[in-house]
């Protein structure tokens, strides 16, 4: 909608779709066609800042980031992946294309994301750049849903709250318990860069101590779903007597079907 919006206030043609390609692997391919039909639709083509400029098909995911950097996080307990796969590409998009700070950049965060608003605010002043931040800011919105272009939103919203990529290293258990009904592959994955790194993606777990209690969540019909408030979703697991200890003497689940 940001894009949207940029582009009908300054035209298309002084506007542009920045944007970090992700591995296919972990970016669904519904989030791919979402892109694209948005850029169609106000006709210009997404620019992509790539980490190493790689195309599509040889970029790496957030585990062999992490796992070739040996760290989860970075500085002051940032995401490595984040930084590797976004923010390092953007500095340098950035520093080749606009060195002389002469562009605003426009996000997507909206009124509920105040502190986040401040914190980037703080961030790219800082650098010397102009930021704007339509869709909590703009008086004169001329659109309110993305479906108002004919264009549905990414089908990763069904279970996802958010379109980041699946198995995401920010994310906490309720995500990753998705992440193990869904896209098993990803967690096997997600397993080894930990075992590699010596690391816990989430701070109080190892993913391989939270399969048996996934296990047991979805033996007993846990819905797979970030769309429930956390504390509805763990009250529910506790309702339905699943032992959620990391232990090694954590009750089995005596479920028989
Ligand atoms: S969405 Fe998550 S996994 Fe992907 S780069 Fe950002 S923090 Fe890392």
């Amino acid at each position: 909608m940001v894009a949207v919006e940029v582009s009908r206030k300054f035209g298309a043609e002084n506007t542009v779709l920045l944007n970090h390609d992700i591995s296919g692997w972990v970016e669904s391919a519904d989030i791919k066609r979402f892109k694209s039909q948005v850029a169609k639709r106000i006709g210009i083509p997404i620019t992509f800042a790539n980490i190493k400029n790689l195309p599509a098909e040889e970029l790496p995911d957030q585990f062999d980031v992490t796992i070739q950097a040996q760290a989860f996080k970075v500085g002051s307990g940032s995401e490595l992946c984040t930084s590797r796969l976004k923010t390092e590409p953007f500095m340098a998009y950035l520093k080749e294309h606009h060195p002389g700070k002469d562009c605003a950049i426009y996000y997507g965060f909206d009124a509920n994301e105040q502190h986040r608003i401040q914190r980037r605010v703080g961030i790219m002043a800082q650098m010397g750049y102009k930021t704007d931040y339509p869709l909590a800011l703009w008086k004169d919105r001329t659109i309110h849903a993305i479906e108002e272009l004919g264009i549905d939103r990414p089908m990763q919203y069904g279970s996802f709250k958010h379109a980041n990529c699946i198995g995401c290293l920010k994310a906490g258990k309720q995500h990753w318990y998705i992440v193990y009904c869904e896209r098993p592959d990803i967690f096997e994955k997600a397993k080894q860069a930990e075992e590699a790194i010596g690391y816990s993606i989430i701070s109080d777990a190892y993913l391989d101590e939270l399969e048996p209690i996934f296990a047991d969540m979805k033996r007993l019909g846990i819905p797979a779903s970030e769309h429930i408030t956390s504390q509805t979703f763990w009250a529910g697991v506790r309702r339905a007597g699943i032992d959620t200890s990391t232990d090694e003497d954590r009750k089995p689940c005596e479920c028989i079907f």
